[in-house]
Protein backbone atom coordinates (compact mmCIF):
# COMPACT_ATOMS: atom_id res chain seq x y z
CA UNK A 1 0.00 0.00 0.00
CA UNK A 2 1.45 3.81 -0.99
CA UNK A 3 -1.36 5.72 -0.03
CA UNK A 4 -2.38 7.10 2.90
CA UNK A 5 -5.69 5.49 3.53
CA UNK A 6 -6.98 7.58 6.27
CA UNK A 7 -8.72 9.94 3.05
CA UNK A 8 -10.63 6.52 2.10
CA UNK A 9 -11.61 6.73 5.79
CA UNK A 10 -12.96 10.12 5.87
CA UNK A 11 -16.72 10.69 4.85
CA UNK A 12 -17.15 12.92 1.75
CA UNK A 13 -18.07 16.34 2.94
CA UNK A 14 -21.00 16.89 0.89
CA UNK A 15 -22.46 19.65 3.02
CA UNK A 16 -21.58 22.89 1.04
CA UNK A 17 -21.47 20.93 -2.82
CA UNK A 18 -25.36 19.34 -1.90
CA UNK A 19 -26.42 23.08 -0.79
CA UNK A 20 -24.91 24.36 -4.08
CA UNK A 21 -26.61 21.10 -5.82
CA UNK A 22 -30.10 21.48 -4.36
CA UNK A 23 -29.88 25.71 -4.93
CA UNK A 24 -29.12 24.93 -8.87
CA UNK A 25 -31.77 22.25 -9.32
CA UNK A 26 -34.24 25.11 -7.48
CA UNK A 27 -32.97 28.21 -9.93
CA UNK A 28 -33.41 26.20 -12.85
CA UNK A 29 -37.21 24.97 -12.10
CA UNK A 30 -37.67 28.75 -10.69
CA UNK A 31 -35.96 31.16 -12.91
CA UNK A 32 -37.66 33.94 -12.16
CA UNK A 33 -36.83 33.60 -8.15
CA UNK A 34 -34.79 36.00 -6.38
CA UNK A 35 -32.81 33.73 -4.18
CA UNK A 36 -30.85 35.01 -1.06
CA UNK A 37 -27.94 33.61 -0.09
CA UNK A 38 -27.30 33.77 3.96
CA UNK A 39 -25.51 30.07 4.08
CA UNK A 40 -22.50 31.79 3.24
CA UNK A 41 -19.32 32.08 5.08
CA UNK A 42 -17.19 34.59 3.15
CA UNK A 43 -16.97 38.16 3.67
CA UNK A 44 -19.26 40.65 1.12
CA UNK A 45 -17.62 43.73 1.82
CA UNK A 46 -14.67 45.32 -0.40
CA UNK A 47 -11.19 45.67 1.44
CA UNK A 48 -10.49 49.10 3.30
CA UNK A 49 -9.11 51.95 1.64
CA UNK A 50 -6.80 52.05 4.51
CA UNK A 51 -5.89 48.07 3.68
CA UNK A 52 -5.56 48.87 -0.78
CA UNK A 53 -3.59 51.83 -0.04
CA UNK A 54 -1.17 49.45 1.26
CA UNK A 55 -1.15 47.18 -1.22
CA UNK A 56 -0.64 49.45 -3.81
CA UNK A 57 2.05 51.22 -2.12
CA UNK A 58 4.03 47.43 -1.64
CA UNK A 59 3.12 46.86 -5.23
CA UNK A 60 5.16 49.75 -6.56
CA UNK A 61 7.75 48.95 -4.11
CA UNK A 62 8.22 45.80 -6.30
CA UNK A 63 9.15 47.96 -9.27
CA UNK A 64 12.39 49.50 -7.80
CA UNK A 65 15.60 47.75 -7.00
CA UNK A 66 15.65 48.88 -3.19
CA UNK A 67 12.21 48.22 -2.72
CA UNK A 68 12.60 44.54 -4.29
CA UNK A 69 11.71 41.69 -1.93
CA UNK A 70 11.95 37.69 -2.65
CA UNK A 71 11.80 34.89 -0.19
CA UNK A 72 10.69 36.54 3.20
CA UNK A 73 11.42 35.34 6.62
CA UNK A 74 9.72 31.88 7.46
CA UNK A 75 7.65 33.19 10.30
CA UNK A 76 6.23 36.67 8.96
CA UNK A 77 8.28 40.18 8.50
CA UNK A 78 9.21 41.74 12.02
CA UNK A 79 6.90 44.63 11.17
CA UNK A 80 3.41 42.91 11.16
CA UNK A 81 4.58 40.42 14.37
CA UNK A 82 5.11 43.76 15.92
CA UNK A 83 1.56 45.04 14.66
CA UNK A 84 -0.26 42.11 16.23
CA UNK A 85 1.74 42.42 19.27
CA UNK A 86 0.27 45.24 19.72
CA UNK A 87 -2.34 45.50 18.16
CA UNK A 88 -4.16 42.41 19.23
CA UNK A 89 -2.11 41.32 22.64
CA UNK A 90 -0.93 44.42 24.39
CA UNK A 91 -4.01 46.56 23.55
CA UNK A 92 -5.62 44.50 25.83
CA UNK A 93 -3.30 44.88 28.34
CA UNK A 94 -2.16 40.86 26.92
CA UNK A 95 2.00 40.21 27.10
CA UNK A 96 2.61 38.08 23.23
CA UNK A 97 5.91 38.91 22.25
CA UNK A 98 6.62 38.81 17.98
CA UNK A 99 8.58 35.99 18.26
CA UNK A 100 6.02 34.25 19.45
CA UNK A 101 3.65 34.95 16.38
CA UNK A 102 4.01 33.16 13.18
CA UNK A 103 2.32 34.87 10.50
CA UNK A 104 0.25 32.30 7.87
CA UNK A 105 -1.89 32.68 4.92
CA UNK A 106 -4.91 31.76 6.87
CA UNK A 107 -6.44 30.22 9.62
CA UNK A 108 -7.26 27.30 7.40
CA UNK A 109 -4.25 26.23 6.91
CA UNK A 110 -2.86 27.05 10.18
CA UNK A 111 -5.12 25.03 12.20
CA UNK A 112 -4.79 22.22 9.37
CA UNK A 113 -1.76 21.71 10.01
CA UNK A 114 -0.75 22.19 13.68
CA UNK A 115 -1.37 18.88 14.61
CA UNK A 116 1.91 17.92 12.99
CA UNK A 117 3.52 18.71 16.52
CA UNK A 118 1.65 15.70 18.27
CA UNK A 119 1.54 12.59 18.40
CA UNK A 120 -0.19 10.36 16.40
CA UNK A 121 -1.74 8.92 19.25
CA UNK A 122 -2.75 11.81 20.69
CA UNK A 123 -6.11 11.51 22.02
CA UNK A 124 -8.62 14.67 20.24
CA UNK A 125 -11.30 16.51 21.66
CA UNK A 126 -13.77 19.11 19.90
CA UNK A 127 -16.98 20.74 20.28
CA UNK A 128 -19.63 19.32 18.55
CA UNK A 129 -20.76 21.12 16.57
CA UNK A 130 -17.83 22.10 14.74
CA UNK A 131 -15.60 23.87 12.03
CA UNK A 132 -14.56 20.69 10.19
CA UNK A 133 -11.16 21.28 9.45
CA UNK A 134 -10.03 20.51 12.76
CA UNK A 135 -11.73 16.74 12.54
CA UNK A 136 -10.13 16.29 9.26
CA UNK A 137 -7.12 17.02 9.36
CA UNK A 138 -6.70 14.80 12.32
CA UNK A 139 -8.46 11.88 10.60
CA UNK A 140 -5.77 12.46 8.01
CA UNK A 141 -3.10 11.74 10.32
CA UNK A 142 -4.79 8.90 11.30
CA UNK A 143 -5.77 9.94 15.05
CA UNK A 144 -9.21 9.12 14.63
CA UNK A 145 -10.18 5.74 14.54
CA UNK A 146 -13.04 4.74 12.11
CA UNK A 147 -16.00 6.50 10.71
CA UNK A 148 -18.90 4.80 11.53
CA UNK A 149 -21.51 6.92 9.51
CA UNK A 150 -22.28 9.64 12.22
CA UNK A 151 -19.07 9.40 14.40
CA UNK A 152 -15.63 8.96 14.36
CA UNK A 153 -14.99 6.30 17.20
CA UNK A 154 -11.28 7.88 18.13
CA UNK A 155 -12.54 11.78 18.85
CA UNK A 156 -13.67 13.02 21.95
CA UNK A 157 -17.04 15.17 21.05
CA UNK A 158 -17.89 17.81 23.46
CA UNK A 159 -21.47 18.44 22.53
CA UNK A 160 -23.14 22.34 22.76
CA UNK A 161 -26.68 22.75 22.71
CA UNK A 162 -29.35 24.82 24.50
CA UNK A 163 -29.53 21.79 26.77
CA UNK A 164 -26.22 22.75 28.44
CA UNK A 165 -26.52 26.67 27.44
CA UNK A 166 -23.71 26.30 24.33
CA UNK A 167 -20.58 26.01 26.85
CA UNK A 168 -18.60 22.79 26.17
CA UNK A 169 -18.07 20.24 29.24
CA UNK A 170 -15.12 19.04 30.11
CA UNK A 171 -14.58 15.59 28.58
CA UNK A 172 -15.41 12.52 30.53
CA UNK A 173 -11.97 10.25 29.34
CA UNK A 174 -8.77 11.65 29.13
CA UNK A 175 -7.80 13.89 26.20
CA UNK A 176 -4.35 15.43 24.92
CA UNK A 177 -5.44 17.85 22.36
CA UNK A 178 -8.50 19.96 22.81
CA UNK A 179 -9.99 22.30 19.69
CA UNK A 180 -12.23 25.47 21.39
CA UNK A 181 -13.35 28.12 19.15
CA UNK A 182 -15.32 31.60 20.28
CA UNK A 183 -16.98 33.09 19.16
CA UNK A 184 -17.68 30.13 17.31
CA UNK A 185 -18.99 29.07 14.32
CA UNK A 186 -21.07 27.73 13.36
CA UNK A 187 -22.94 28.10 16.54
CA UNK A 188 -22.07 31.78 16.86
CA UNK A 189 -21.64 31.57 20.95
CA UNK A 190 -18.57 32.77 22.93
CA UNK A 191 -16.96 31.49 25.90
CA UNK A 192 -16.94 33.82 29.34
CA UNK A 193 -13.74 33.90 30.87
CA UNK A 194 -15.23 31.63 33.53
CA UNK A 195 -15.62 28.75 30.54
CA UNK A 196 -11.88 29.27 29.65
CA UNK A 197 -10.47 29.77 33.14
CA UNK A 198 -12.24 26.42 33.82
CA UNK A 199 -10.29 24.51 30.06
CA UNK A 200 -6.66 26.46 31.42
CA UNK A 201 -7.33 24.62 34.64
CA UNK A 202 -7.98 21.56 33.09
CA UNK A 203 -5.14 21.31 30.64
CA UNK A 204 -2.85 22.70 33.40
CA UNK A 205 -3.79 19.72 35.23
CA UNK A 206 -3.32 16.63 32.42
CA UNK A 207 -0.87 17.96 30.36
CA UNK A 208 -3.15 18.89 27.33
CA UNK A 209 -2.98 21.23 24.68
CA UNK A 210 -5.91 23.85 23.86
CA UNK A 211 -5.69 25.43 20.67
CA UNK A 212 -7.83 28.19 20.39
CA UNK A 213 -9.40 29.41 17.18
CA UNK A 214 -10.46 33.21 17.35
CA UNK A 215 -10.85 34.08 13.81
CA UNK A 216 -13.84 35.83 14.45
CA UNK A 217 -12.80 37.55 17.66
CA UNK A 218 -13.45 41.21 15.84
CA UNK A 219 -16.99 40.20 16.31
CA UNK A 220 -16.62 40.61 19.70
CA UNK A 221 -18.29 43.84 21.16
CA UNK A 222 -17.91 45.34 25.24
CA UNK A 223 -15.50 43.82 27.20
CA UNK A 224 -16.90 40.95 28.59
CA UNK A 225 -15.83 38.06 26.66
CA UNK A 226 -12.48 37.19 26.66
CA UNK A 227 -10.80 38.05 23.09
CA UNK A 228 -7.45 36.13 23.83
CA UNK A 229 -7.32 32.87 25.54
CA UNK A 230 -4.01 34.82 27.15
CA UNK A 231 -6.12 36.69 29.37
CA UNK A 232 -6.62 34.01 31.71
CA UNK A 233 -3.62 33.57 33.98
CA UNK A 234 -1.17 30.60 32.98
CA UNK A 235 -2.99 30.03 29.67
CA UNK A 236 0.62 30.40 27.89
CA UNK A 237 1.44 27.34 28.97
CA UNK A 238 -1.27 25.23 27.82
CA UNK A 239 -2.19 26.70 24.75
CA UNK A 240 -1.74 27.79 20.91
CA UNK A 241 -4.20 30.48 19.67
CA UNK A 242 -5.11 30.71 15.67
CA UNK A 243 -6.03 33.97 14.73
CA UNK A 244 -7.02 35.59 11.02
CA UNK A 245 -7.71 38.57 8.89
CA UNK A 246 -9.89 37.11 6.90
CA UNK A 247 -13.04 37.71 9.12
CA UNK A 248 -11.99 40.77 10.52
CA UNK A 249 -10.68 42.84 7.62
CA UNK A 250 -12.18 40.83 4.74
CA UNK A 251 -9.11 38.92 3.65
CA UNK A 252 -10.55 36.02 2.50
CA UNK A 253 -9.21 36.22 -0.71
CA UNK A 254 -6.00 38.13 0.26
CA UNK A 255 -4.66 35.43 2.90
CA UNK A 256 -3.63 36.42 6.08
CA UNK A 257 -3.23 35.05 9.59
CA UNK A 258 -1.74 34.63 12.85
CA UNK A 259 -0.44 31.27 15.11
CA UNK A 260 0.69 32.55 18.40
CA UNK A 261 2.93 30.07 20.12
CA UNK A 262 4.43 31.01 23.25
CA UNK A 263 7.55 30.24 24.62
CA UNK A 264 6.44 28.62 27.72
CA UNK A 265 4.27 26.09 26.24
CA UNK A 266 7.12 23.19 26.89
CA UNK A 267 5.70 19.46 26.45
CA UNK A 268 7.87 16.03 26.86
CA UNK A 269 11.06 18.85 27.00
CA UNK A 270 10.45 20.23 24.08
CA UNK A 271 9.66 24.08 22.73
CA UNK A 272 6.78 24.13 20.92
CA UNK A 273 7.68 27.19 19.60
CA UNK A 274 10.62 25.90 18.17
CA UNK A 275 8.52 23.23 16.75
CA UNK A 276 6.49 25.37 14.70
CA UNK A 277 9.15 27.20 13.62
CA UNK A 278 10.80 24.39 12.33
CA UNK A 279 7.76 23.03 10.51
CA UNK A 280 7.18 26.30 8.70
CA UNK A 281 10.66 26.56 7.69
CA UNK A 282 10.89 23.56 6.41
CA UNK A 283 6.90 23.44 4.44
CA UNK A 284 6.08 27.03 3.99
CA UNK A 285 7.89 29.88 2.54
CA UNK A 286 6.13 33.38 3.87
CA UNK A 287 2.69 34.58 3.28
CA UNK A 288 3.59 37.44 0.28
CA UNK A 289 5.26 40.82 1.07
CA UNK A 290 2.31 42.69 0.08
CA UNK A 291 -0.33 41.09 2.06
CA UNK A 292 1.73 41.28 4.98
CA UNK A 293 1.87 45.35 4.26
CA UNK A 294 -1.61 45.22 3.54
CA UNK A 295 -2.24 42.99 7.22
CA UNK A 296 -0.10 45.56 9.29
CA UNK A 297 -2.58 48.76 7.78
CA UNK A 298 -5.38 47.00 9.08
CA UNK A 299 -3.26 48.92 12.65
CA UNK A 300 -3.15 52.15 11.54
CA UNK A 301 -5.76 54.39 13.12
CA UNK A 302 -7.67 54.51 9.44
CA UNK A 303 -7.70 50.89 8.65
CA UNK A 304 -8.55 50.14 12.36
CA UNK A 305 -11.89 52.63 11.77
CA UNK A 306 -12.44 51.03 8.45
CA UNK A 307 -12.28 47.71 9.31
CA UNK A 308 -14.86 48.06 12.39
CA UNK A 309 -16.81 49.67 10.06
CA UNK A 310 -17.35 46.73 8.26
CA UNK A 311 -17.64 44.48 11.31
CA UNK A 312 -20.01 46.29 12.54
CA UNK A 313 -22.36 46.53 9.41
CA UNK A 314 -22.21 42.80 9.44
CA UNK A 315 -22.94 42.70 13.17
CA UNK A 316 -26.13 44.77 12.37
CA UNK A 317 -27.55 41.87 9.50
CA UNK A 318 -26.74 39.37 12.38
CA UNK A 319 -28.95 41.04 14.70
CA UNK A 320 -31.73 41.73 12.55
CA UNK A 321 -31.49 38.15 11.39
CA UNK A 322 -31.53 37.13 15.54
CA UNK A 323 -34.57 39.35 16.09
CA UNK A 324 -36.42 38.27 13.24
CA UNK A 325 -36.41 34.43 14.27
CA UNK A 326 -37.34 35.58 18.13
CA UNK A 327 -39.84 37.35 17.04
CA UNK A 328 -41.34 34.39 15.46
CA UNK A 329 -40.53 32.28 18.36
CA UNK A 330 -37.90 30.46 17.59
CA UNK A 331 -35.13 30.91 19.88
CA UNK A 332 -31.51 31.53 18.69
CA UNK A 333 -28.14 31.86 19.84
CA UNK A 334 -25.51 33.70 18.14
CA UNK A 335 -25.61 37.15 16.06
CA UNK A 336 -24.00 39.07 19.03
CA UNK A 337 -20.60 38.45 19.02
CA UNK A 338 -20.27 37.08 16.02
CA UNK A 339 -22.06 36.97 12.23
CA UNK A 340 -23.51 33.35 13.02
CA UNK A 341 -26.99 32.80 14.21
CA UNK A 342 -28.03 29.36 15.11
CA UNK A 343 -31.33 27.65 16.07
CA UNK A 344 -33.08 24.68 16.27
CA UNK A 345 -35.22 24.41 13.26
CA UNK A 346 -39.20 24.92 13.82
CA UNK A 347 -41.46 21.97 14.54
CA UNK A 348 -38.49 19.60 14.84
CA UNK A 349 -37.93 19.45 11.24
CA UNK A 350 -34.23 17.92 10.48
CA UNK A 351 -31.70 20.15 8.92
CA UNK A 352 -31.99 19.31 5.12
CA UNK A 353 -35.96 19.27 5.33
CA UNK A 354 -35.49 22.83 6.97
CA UNK A 355 -33.21 23.90 4.39
CA UNK A 356 -36.10 22.75 1.54
CA UNK A 357 -38.69 24.43 2.99
CA UNK A 358 -36.80 27.66 3.57
CA UNK A 359 -35.50 28.00 -0.27
CA UNK A 360 -38.41 26.49 -1.69
CA UNK A 361 -40.89 29.00 0.60
CA UNK A 362 -38.82 32.01 0.80
CA UNK A 363 -36.02 31.29 -1.38
CA UNK A 364 -33.36 31.83 1.22
CA UNK A 365 -30.57 29.68 1.36
CA UNK A 366 -28.90 28.60 4.73
CA UNK A 367 -26.41 26.09 6.16
CA UNK A 368 -28.15 22.79 7.49
CA UNK A 369 -26.65 22.44 11.56
CA UNK A 370 -25.99 18.59 10.68
CA UNK A 371 -23.02 19.05 8.59
CA UNK A 372 -20.84 20.13 11.38
CA UNK A 373 -21.71 17.27 13.67
CA UNK A 374 -23.99 14.84 14.90
CA UNK A 375 -25.12 17.34 17.88
CA UNK A 376 -25.65 20.11 14.57
CA UNK A 377 -28.44 17.78 13.82
CA UNK A 378 -31.70 19.05 13.78
CA UNK A 379 -30.13 22.98 13.86
CA UNK A 380 -29.18 25.30 11.13
CA UNK A 381 -26.76 28.48 10.65
CA UNK A 382 -28.18 31.50 8.94
CA UNK A 383 -25.24 34.49 7.94
CA UNK A 384 -25.03 37.99 8.18
CA UNK A 385 -22.09 38.39 5.46
CA UNK A 386 -24.86 39.26 2.87
CA UNK A 387 -26.02 43.17 2.15
CA UNK A 388 -27.89 44.98 4.39
CA UNK A 389 -30.62 44.84 1.66
CA UNK A 390 -30.70 41.54 1.11
CA UNK A 391 -30.54 40.45 4.44
CA UNK A 392 -33.42 42.89 5.36
CA UNK A 393 -35.50 41.17 2.18
CA UNK A 394 -34.70 38.13 3.59
CA UNK A 395 -35.58 39.02 7.12
CA UNK A 396 -39.28 40.01 5.91
CA UNK A 397 -39.48 36.53 4.06
CA UNK A 398 -38.33 34.89 7.11
CA UNK A 399 -41.44 36.68 9.54
CA UNK A 400 -44.09 35.63 6.83
CA UNK A 401 -42.77 32.00 6.39
CA UNK A 402 -41.68 31.31 10.71
CA UNK A 403 -45.56 31.92 12.12
CA UNK A 404 -46.40 29.21 9.44
CA UNK A 405 -44.01 26.73 10.30
CA UNK A 406 -43.47 27.18 14.43
N1 LIG B 1 -11.48 29.13 11.75
C1 LIG B 1 -12.81 29.18 11.69
C2 LIG B 1 -13.58 28.88 12.91
C3 LIG B 1 -13.45 29.52 10.50
O1 LIG B 1 -14.79 29.56 10.45
C4 LIG B 1 -12.68 29.79 9.36
C5 LIG B 1 -13.30 30.12 8.07
O2 LIG B 1 -14.46 30.07 7.83
C6 LIG B 1 -11.31 29.70 9.47
C7 LIG B 1 -10.73 29.37 10.69
C8 LIG B 1 -10.41 29.88 8.29
O3 LIG B 1 -10.20 31.15 7.93
P1 LIG B 1 -9.08 31.57 6.91
O4 LIG B 1 -8.40 30.35 6.37
O5 LIG B 1 -9.78 32.31 5.83
O6 LIG B 1 -8.13 32.42 7.71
Amino acid sequence: MIINTHFGEIPQSYLFSEVAERVRRFEQQQPDARVLRLGIGDVTRPLAPAVIGALHAAVDEQATTEGFQGYGPEAGYEFLREAIAAGEYGSIGVDVAPDEIFIGDGSKSDSANIQELFSETARVAVTDPVYPVYVDSNAMAGRLGSFDGERWTGLTYLPCDDANGYRPPLPAEPVELIYLCSPGNPTGTTMSRADLEEWVQYARRTGAVILFDVAYRAFITGDDVPRSIYEIEGADEVAIELGSFSKTAGFTGLRCSWTVVPKNLTRDGASLNAMWLRRQSTKFNGTPYIVQRAAEAVYSADGREQVQADVDYYLQNARLIRATLEQAGVSAVGGEHSPYVWFRCPSGMDSWAFFDVLLEQAQIVGTPGVGFGPTGAGHFRLSAFNTAEATREAAERLAKLLPTLV
